[in-house]
């Protein structure tokens, strides 16, 4: 199992079902087949990065280049 945003190995088990990635603090829990993920906050909050991973928008190629930042910022 790899931390699906870093793709870290050093993930730590929290729970039956959940995950918890210690290099990039993310929260992966899983509900039957689908794949939430979670943003922990220092203060313990956690806030949804499911529409950062499973965006199902289509790629649409533009005539401009653009540059695509592909470490999240
Ligand atoms: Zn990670």
């Amino acid at each position: 199992m790899k931390c699906i945003n870093c793709h870290s190995i050093d993930i730590g088990k929290i729970g039956p079902r959940q995950y918890f990635c210690w290099n990039c603090c993310i929260e992966m829990s899983f509900a039957g087949d689908k794949l939430d993920v979670y943003q922990v906050e220092a203060d313990g909050s956690v806030s949804s990065l499911n529409d950062l991973f499973f965006e199902e928008e289509p790629l649409q190629p533009q005539e401009t280049e653009i540059e695509i930042y592909s470490d999240g910022r």
